[in-house]
């Protein structure tokens, strides 16, 4: 699936526990981190048509989607956090949320479906690749996503913060503010 929608995905599991917002972002980052391997797609499109394109998207893409970076992030989020074992722990569920979310929904235009080597590069001996994926454009993600953006507007609104909190205090205030405004909670009779 997009990083869009990992990211949505790692902001509500996020919100599906009582974490600090330095916490949370770390487990919500942590479901968008294998995708940092995906990165190649920048210099891979601008060599494109050069005489020596980079293939570093086609070589390199899927090579963090293992349980190595998994264990890497899941440290990284316990040394940052401020409630260490549970956000490592979620940030560790976080980063599986999305080789499942992959493994479901990520087969490429060509039908390539990105096996995802678990155990290397220790091994390459475990592939995980499922018959049933669907593709990258494919209409249940674009579902997922519809739904994960009203279910992370109704919890800002609930419970007062958005993902804008990572970026902009001032914004996510304003969101919250605007979305209480437009939609008043019931007063009890
Ligand atoms: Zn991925």
């Amino acid at each position: 699936m997009s990083p869009v929608t990992h990211f949505f995905t790692g902001w509500v599991l996020a919100n599906c526990f009582d974490l600090e917002q330095r916490d949370r972002a770390l487990t919500t980052l942590a479901c968008v981190a294998p995708d940092v391997d995906g990165l190649g797609v920048i210099p891979e499109l601008l060599t494109r048509n050069s005489s020596h394109p980079l293939l570093w998207f086609s070589l390199y893409h899927h090579s963090l989607h293992n349980l190595m970076f998994a264990l890497v992030i899941a440290a990284l989020a316990f040394a940052l956090a401020v409630q260490k074992w549970k956000t490592g722990l979620l940030a560790l569920l976080s980063f599986h949320v999305h080789l499942l979310e992959d493994v479901v929904g990520s087969r490429g235009p060509d039908g390539y479906r990105w096996p995802i080597s678990y155990p290397a590069p220790f091994s390459s001996s475990l592939q995980l690749a499922w018959r049933g994926q669907w593709g990258l454009n494919a209409w249940p993600n674009i579902l997922v996503t519809i739904v994960l953006l009203p279910v992370t507007l109704w919890l800002a609104w609930r419970r007062g913060f958005s993902p804008l909190e990572m970026v902009s205090a001032g914004a996510d205030s304003s969101l919250v503010t605007a979305l209480r405004r437009r939609f008043p909670a019931r007063t009890a009779v």
